[in-house]
């Protein structure tokens, strides 16, 4: 019955800009500081009070409409978009209408198994975040006898950028790459933390189902409350199966604002959408227009860093690296710029991966020190794998030198020649530390001769350890096998 139907999903979200201070005035954007302390005239619209844009935050959000390649327009504005709201000081926002600061755009972004999507972008804008109300007493956000709420202003004024979607996305696992997509490009332009648990980034879905194949869009509801990328997926997949529900048995999706409840795993009625809100926009009087040259707006797109969609093709096509390799690199500061320092020093790309997400990480959780700000450098790493790749130390003894470097630094080639740890492989010197673990251990010798392969792991073994990591294991087992059957 499922394979029926088709979802449309289209997301709005939105994200708490990275400023030092707020975007109309100095107080800090900061959070969780004690409340009310992150206040002024200016964000309490007291009388009088004027506000004064913040530069940074515009520049962001003209990199973030560059980094998806959206319309920068010469000439954009302000608007205030009008409601009351306790949470709100000025009873109304500065928000953007008709002239927003960029235009379209389309999120390049891939799925879990490294299929690749696109989403159009309808338009980013940059409007100030409201306060934080607190109802104290009960949780559902009603007052009732002696209860009280509580707002907090540190948040009012806090530059916030809103991403709006087309409904280019046709399932809740769709959604999820494509907010997943907007995390990583973010956070790598710098222009965003994206913590959705500090409530940095916040997204609403707006979900509709029709017959497959057909051209025209059902009825659409928007659902809230979702604080986790995978609450948003469970709450449109949720929301998918209540409408198909719905449209089998007769009934019609109504137009309405949907809330999550994580625990049960459903959505349910918050308001019922007859007509659409009036905020009697108008131009923000207090404020001009802001307009670009061509060369400030060429300065910021050069000023853009690889972006993640280009790098994951680039891993997958050129390096042939796994999704999953791949988006682990992506997606941990500063790995991705690490590695491709690495492969630039001429090291094999999968070897570079293969240390850069297994021993290096290891290291990194055991030190403390994440990779690129540890002794290790790219170039050292590189010098580290050539060394392995010609076979000058074995896997045991690069795991030393690795460890070393991160700590002290220097050059893994110049630690082996001061150390003597290059990998022996002369059969002779080899011979001699068979022979020795052969007559040290007369049991495993005849519990091989009687059969039993596994004795030979352990000599093995026991004749590396005595070449204190240095014999090269295949040596050694050709050896064992030529004295133990002579
Ligand atoms: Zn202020």
């Amino acid at each position: 019955m499922r394979e029926k139907y088709e979802a449309v999903i289209g997301i709005e979200c939105h994200v708490e800009l990275k400023t030092q201070s707020k975007m109309f005035c100095g107080c800090a954007n900061e959070f969780g500081g004690e409340p009310n302390t992150q206040i002024c005239p200016v964000c309490l619209a007291l009388p009088g009070a004027l506000p004064v844009p913040n530069e940074l935050a515009i520049r962001h959000l003209v990199r973030a409409g560059l980094a998806v390649n959206a319309e920068i327009p010469a000439f954009s504005k302000f608007d205030r978009k009008n409601y009351f709201y306790p949470d709100m000081p000025k009873n109304y926002q500065i928000s953007q209408y008709d002239m927003p600061l960029t235009q379209g755009g389309i999120v390049e972004f891939w799925l879990p198994d490294g299929t690749r999507k696109r989403c159009r972008l309808t338009r980013i804008h940059l409007e100030e975040d409201t306060g934080k109300l607190s109802h104290m007493g009960n949780t559902d956000g009603r007052l009732a006898g002696s209860e009280a709420s509580l707002v907090d202003y540190n948040r009012a004024g806090v530059p916030l950028m809103e991403c709006v979607s087309e409904p280019d996305l046709r399932s809740a696992e769709e959604a999820v790459g494509f907010l997943e997509a907007l995390k990583r490009l973010f956070v790598q332009l710098g222009v965003s933390d994206v913590k959705m648990e500090e409530g940095s980034l916040r997204c609403d879905a707006n979900v509709s189902i029709r017959l497959r194949g057909a051209s025209e869009y059902g009825t659409k509801t928007e659902i809230k409350n979702m604080n986790s990328f995978r609450s948003v997926g469970r709450a449109i997949e949720s929301e998918i199966e209540r409408q198909i529900a719905l449209v089998e048995s007769g009934q019609r999706v109504q137009q309405e604002t949907r809330g999550w409840n994580e625990s049960q795993g459903t959505t349910h009625l918050q308001r019922s959408k007859e007509k659409a809100h009036d905020y009697r926009y108008f131009p923000e009087p207090d404020l001009l227009p802001i307009c670009f040259t061509p060369s400030e707006i060429s300065a910021l797109r050069a000023s853009l860093p690889p972006l993640p969609h280009a790098r994951f093709d680039r891993y997958s096509h050129e390096y042939h690296f796994s999704a999953a390799v791949a988006t682990q690199l992506i997606d941990t500061p500063g790995l991705a710029d690490y590695l491709d320092d690495v492969v630039a020093a001429g090291a094999p790309a999968q070897s570079a991966a293969n240390f850069v997400l297994t021993d290096c990480s290891r290291l990194a959780n055991e030190t403390g020190v994440a990779l690129p700000a540890s002794h290790l450098t790219p170039a050292a790493l590189a010098e580290l794998i050539a060394l392995v790749e010609e076979k000058t130390i074995g896997s045991k003894i690069a795991k030393e030198v690795l460890s070393r470097i991160w700590r002290e630094g220097g050059s893994p080639r110049a630690l082996v020649i001061a150390e003597n740890l290059a990998q022996v492989t002369d059969p002779n010197v080899i011979d001699a530390f068979v022979a020795k673990v052969l007559a040290a251990n007369p049991q495993s010798v005849s519990d091989f001769r009687s059969g039993k392969e596994k004795a030979l792991m352990f000599l093995r073994g026991q004749v590396i350890k005595e070449s204190a990591g240095k014999a090269d294991p295949l040596v050694v087992e050709t050896r064992l096998r030529a004295q133990l059957q002579a």
